[in-house]
Parts: C-alpha cells; sequence; structure tokens
C-alpha cells in the first residue's frame, strides 16, 4: 500500500495540470522522503504532466555515485541536483527557457536522449545562504500549535571528525558559519513577514560564538523569536553561555551523547567527555532549555559493559534530560567507518547488490556487539522505559519545541523523558 498515492493524485497532480510549471523540483531531505518523492515523481510523467522534473537535496547528494548506474530512476525523473542546489537550480531554468543544452549547468546528472550525463560539481555551499520563501505555503494548517520556520547559521559542521557521520558526505565541502548580523536579519524578517515566533535552526551544529551573538543581539530586542538548534556537549558552553542563551530566546537544544563510555566516545572521535556532557546538560536544564539527547549502541568495538555506561549516564541525567532519541549504529556511506572500516575493526561491509540505492549497509565486527545485538540492547532498553500517557520518542522536533516554548512563556516546569505518566 503506498499512503501517497491518493494524496498526490487528489492534492498535487491537480495543481501540477492546472498550474503547467516549467520545472517540478522535489526535494529528497532523508531517506524516509524517497518513496514520497518517487511517486510523485511517477505519477507525473505516467500521466504525461508537463515539467521537467528534477530531484534534489541531502539525500540525493548522498546518492550522486549511484544515481548516473540506476537507469529505472531517470524514467521517472529527468535529472538530479546534487549539493547546493539554490544556484544549479537557476542555471537548470534558465537552460530550459533559453531551449539549451543542460551540459553547463553546474551539479546536474540528467538524462540526455538514452544516456545519463553527469556534469561536474561547481557549487558546493552558497554564502551567505539565501533567504528562505515560505510564500504561499499554507503556513497556519500544518499540524502544529505554532508554525515554525527553519532557518541556518552555517553550513557544514566545524567539528567534523565524528567517524559514524557522513557530514559533507564525503567532499570537502568545508565549514561556512554566517555573520549573526545576516541570521538575525532573516529570523527577524520570517517574523514579520509570516508572524512566525518559532525558527527551528537546522544546522549540522550550531557553533558557540553564534550561539552567543545571537542571543546578545535577540535578547536586547526582547528575545521576539524562539528558537532552537543542534549544539555539542562541550567546554565552550559555559552556565553563563546557557543562562544567556535561555534569555535570548533559545527554548531547545539537541545534543549528541552517542555514548557515556569514554573508551567508546574517544573511538568515535567525538571530541567530547562523560563529565563535560554531564555539566552541560545539567546547567542548560537549570537555564530553563529543553534538552533533547540522541545515543545509539553498537558503534564498533562497543561492548555490553560500555552500553551499561551510557544507560546509567541516562538514568543519572534524568532530571536533565526531557526527551531522546536512542537507536542503533548505523554504518552510513561517507562516513569514516564506511571509509576505512578496517581502523575501526569492521571486518566486513555487506554491500548488496539488489539495494542499490542504499545509504547504510550491514556489517560484521572483530570485537564487540554485532548488529542483531545493538539491536537487542535498544529493544531492551526501550522496553524499560517507563509507560507515558504521551509517548514523547514519538513526538516530532517541532511539536516539542513549541512545548518547550510554551512552558517556558508558561514559567511551568519542564517534564523530564523518564518520568512516567502524563506532563506534570
Ligand atoms: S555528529 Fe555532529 S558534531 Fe559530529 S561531525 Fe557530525 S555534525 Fe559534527
Amino acid at each position: 500500500l503506498n499512503v501517497f498515492l491518493e494524496l498526490f493524485e487528489t492534492g498535487v497532480t491537480p495543481d501540477i495540470k492546472r498550474e503547467q510549471p516549467q520545472i517540478v523540483g522535489i526535494s529528497v531531505c532523508t531517506m524516509d522522503q524517497m518513496l514520497a518523492g518517487m511517486t510523485l515523481a511517477h505519477l507525473i510523467k505516467e500521466r504525461g504532466l508537463p515539467g521537467h522534473v528534477t530531484v534534489g537535496g541531502p539525500h540525493i547528494t548522498m546518492l550522486r555515485e549511484q544515481i548516473p548506474r540506476v537507469r529505472a530512476l531517470f524514467d521517472v525523473v529527468d535529472s538530479a541536483v546534487v549539493f547546493d542546489g539554490a544556484e544549479p537550480l537557476l542555471r537548470l531554468a534558465e537552460a530550459l527557457e533559453g531551449g539549451r543544452g543542460l551540459s553547463a549547468v553546474p551539479n546536474l546528472i540528467y538524462r540526455d536522449g538514452g544516456r545519463v550525463r553527469v556534469n561536474p560539481v561547481k557549487v558546493r555551499a552558497s554564502e551567505p545562504a539565501p533567504m528562505p520563501d515560505f510564500e504561499g505555503l499554507p503556513l497556519g494548517r500544518y499540524l502544529v500549535p505554532y508554525p515554525v520556520l527553519p532557518l541556518a547559521t552555517s553550513r557544514g559542521c566545524y567539528h567534523g571528525r565524528c567517524a559514524f557521520c557522513n557530514v559533507g558526505y564525503g567532499a570537502p565541502v568545508g565549514y561556512h558559519r554566517f555573520t549573526t548580523e545576516a541570521v538575525v536579519k532573516q529570523m527577524l524578517a520570517l517574523h514579520r513577514r509570516y508572524g512566525v515566533r518559532h525558527i527551528f535552526f537546522a544546522d549540522e551544529v550550531i557553533a558557540p560564538r553564534t550561539l552567543r551573538e545571537i542571543s546578545e543581539a535577540l535578547e536586547s530586542l526582547g528575545a521576539p523569536v524562539h528558537w532552537c538548534g543542534c549544539a555539542r556537549l562541550e567546554r565552550a558552553l559555559t552556565g553563563e553561555l546557557l543562562s544567556r542563551m535561555a534569555a535570548g530566546g533559545c527554548r531547545m537544544l539537541l545534543f549528541g551523547l552517542e555514548s557515556a563510555s569514554p573508551q567508546i566516545v574517544q573511538r568515535m572521535r567525538k571530541g567530547t567527555t562523560p563529565e563535560e556532557a554531564s555539566r552541560v546538560l545539567r546547567e542548560s536544564a537549570q537555564a530553563g532549555i529543553w534538552n533533547h539527547v540522541f545515543f545509539f549502541f553498537g558503534f564498533p568495538g562497543e561492548t555490553l559493559d560500555d552500553a551499561q555506561e551510557t544507560v546509567n549516564f541516562v538514568f543519572a541525567h534524568r532530571d536533565a534530560i526531557h526527551s531522546a532519541s536512542p537507536g542503533a549504529f548505523l554504518l552510513e556511506r561517507y562516513a569514516a567507518v564506511h571509509r576505512s572500516p578496517a581502523s575501526f575493526g569492521v571486518t566486513r561491509i555487506i554491500d548488496n547488490r539488489g539495494t542499490d540505492l542504499a545509504i547504510h549497509f550491514d556489517y560484521e565486527v572483530a570485537l564487540g556487539m554485532g548488529e542483531d545485538m545493538a539491536e537487542l540492547v535498544v529493544q531492551r532498553f526501550l522496553d524499560v522505559l517507563p509507560v507515558k500517557e504521551f509517548g514523547q520518542y514519538y513526538v516530532s522536533d517541532a511539536h516539542r519545541f513549541t512545548y518547550a516554548s510554551d512552558l517556558y512563556e508558561r514559567r511551568q516546569p519542564m517534564p523530564v523523558w523518564l518520568a512516567s505518566g502524563g506532563p506534570r
């Protein structure tokens, strides 16, 4: 059963028929969006609707080496844009409008008769980030208490070393921090133009300097906008900075704890320590910021004792963790573990030819937990979580953020993740 078929047949293809667009751009940010994206592309072609169908986004960028080899994909799409799409999409529109060929459009993989051609990547990250345009979106119809809009303060990650992470998708995109002046200007513009009070920074991770400067700028304006984003559990996030951030409108931080075993964190090249993580979580909670924590089991070499250290840490910090996303290690394309598996004790990566668009792989390890054991540990961990009236585990980030924001406004305490029952 493809739940998107009816949705697109009734809600999207009639619009395309009416509007007769020259280009239909489909964003595929994560693997979860691939089915929806391909379903829409398929419907457009099957119905003979107008428009050059192009796909883009992080997931497509991650698959840039595989896409040219998957001919069937080009039965439903005309092209794919990889890396930062703002300029390539403009060049694509100009080329189509001018009736020119597509060979000069940067970052484009496209169908040319019976062949698939790959143009050179010339644009990896645009700077400064263009002002997003949400004109025409029915913001009031999203299933959230208040509309939440995304922005970014940077491209890439200033740490960029975690062995499980594929930031940059295996390409040297580097790290670009946008000026605070530009970011605050964009926040205020979105606030004025769309009436939004909630901004979700979609950065890989926000730099401490940016956190400070944005907070100071917004605090001086009376914190008209509430915001949240990812940060690192590191020394630079002092108690003083976290209090300043709360005063400047920060309502939720998403932290990658990953593991609380010192040797595993070191193997991951995370660049943090459990001690520092402990301090930051406590001081962030004291400042009134909602802490969301990511962690996972089964990094190559991790033992059951290491996993137990993480479990112990999470329970010991129950008052400072308001929501969390536990999971099992995924060996992802372009992560350091994928590029040099032997350095991390991975003895075999199972690259199944039947999964030609895979972005993560099964694997075998010399020491520690294997994939199945990691899954089992996650399941056992989830089994012992307190029963909740409203399962926070299934709540989206936008809901958590607006909830945290609302509680802060009303000076209400924030419920903690490991408490049972409903919100206190
Ligand atoms: S996991 Fe986070 S901090 Fe580590 S490299 Fe990736 S984006 Fe950067």
